[in-house]
């Protein structure tokens, strides 16, 4: 079967939480936002889309990644 599949390079959705870090970056005590990145590849085995995701935190302030 033929399935036709929209192609999605990255999709963010953007959450913010009240969560409070200390930004390694700017210095800054700032809250943390979430963004998740859905990553889509072809599995090379299969050929099926395999879509990967991960979560990052980032700064509130100056949105650098932060652990
Ligand atoms: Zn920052």
């Amino acid at each position: 079967m033929a399935k036709k599949q929209t192609f999605v390079d990255k999709m963010t959705k953007v959450e913010s939480h009240s969560e409070k870090i200390k930004c390694p970056a700017c210095k800054q005590d700032t809250s943390v936002t979430y963004a998740k990145f859905v990553d889509s590849k072809i599995s090379e085995k299969s050929g099926a889309w395999k879509f990967l995701e991960r979560k990052v935190r980032l700064c509130g302030n100056c949105g650098a990644i932060v652990s």
